[in-house]
């Protein structure tokens, strides 16, 4: 079976600073890394690999350093990477229309694995835009996978629903981050990384040379939060008490 795991390298959200009087992100600096739920749809696709047999390649559309981000997905157990070296603007549509003409490039594939959204933009978008374009059947929201040679079966969270899917191959699949514990690799398996390998291919290598965004980020701004920084001192349940008076003055609790 092959199996392709997208996964983006994204900054550390976490870290991101607000510039007080511009309001906008201080990006300068800031640790990159594999994004969060990407990991559990690199774990998965490993887990599938055990059970039925298969290659699991690891696809980004990123920059150049991406490689060594790419690397973790690879000392985890994933087989190779691809990285499609992404211009300067790149939509969602240029990101989904790389994702997918890539996947053609290497023959197809029967299992795609996204995460549900990724944890800078997180529109959810680029799972199902990808299924679309490889005129593909998708089951989105799975927080359990189950992978047998001819079919696949998840169980969905839809929110107000858990729905019971199946599929035939070739489908893509977007996971929960609910859906495994993604493994920490030994020493070892961080030093064998380095010998499995990363093809780079540009847009023309994938015959889309010619991809324009059709949405340009025009502004963005951070939302600066400030923390109250009320402490409760007393004992337990008086304090819980008081936790539980402050939210409900604050309009939190019912
Ligand atoms: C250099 C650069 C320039 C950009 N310029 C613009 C711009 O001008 N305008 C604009 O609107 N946006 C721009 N972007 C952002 C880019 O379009 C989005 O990051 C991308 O479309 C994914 O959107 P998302 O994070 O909401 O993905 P989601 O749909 O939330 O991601 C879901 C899942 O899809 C997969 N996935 C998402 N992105 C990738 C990826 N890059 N590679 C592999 N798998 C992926 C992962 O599994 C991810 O968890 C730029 C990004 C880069 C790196």
């Amino acid at each position: 079976m092959n199996i392709v795991v997208c996964a983006k390298q994204v900054v550390d959200v976490g870290e991101i600073k607000v510039n007080p009087s511009s309001g906008k992100p201080m990006l300068e600096g800031i640790p990159k890394k594999i994004s969060d739920i990407d990991k559990n749809a690199c774990e998965e696709a490993i887990k599938v690999r055990e059970k039925v047999g298969g290659k699991v390649t690891v696809l980004t559309v990123g920059t150049p350093d991406a490689k060594e981000r790419m690397k973790e997905l690879l000392a985890m157990g994933a087989d190779n990477g691809v990285l499609v070296t992404v211009p300067d603007k790149a939509d969602h549509l240029v990101t989904s229309t790389l994702i997918s003409k890539a996947i053609q490039k290497m023959g197809g594939a029967d299992l795609i694995i996204c995460a549900e959204a990724s944890i800078d933009q997180f529109s959810g978008q680029i799972g199902p835009r990808v299924a679309g374009l490889l005129n593909i059947p998708q089951l989105t929201y799975c927080y359990k996978v189950t992978a047998e040679p001819q079919k696949l079966t998840a169980e969905r969270n839809l929110g107000d629903r858990l729905v019971t899917s199946e599929s035939s191959y070739p489908v893509l699949v977007t996971v929960t981050k609910e859906v495994n514990q993604p493994r920490l690799p030994s020493l070892m398996q961080i030093l064998g990384s380095a010998k499995k390998p990363i093809e780079v291919w540009g847009t023309s290598d994938i015959g889309a040379a010619d991809l324009k965004p059709g949405i340009e980020t025009i502004d963005i701004k951070g939302v600066a939060m400030s923390r109250k920084n009320i402490v409760f001192k007393d004992d337990l349940d008086e304090s819980v008490s008081k936790l539980a008076d402050s939210l409900s003055k604050e309009g939190l609790l019912g």
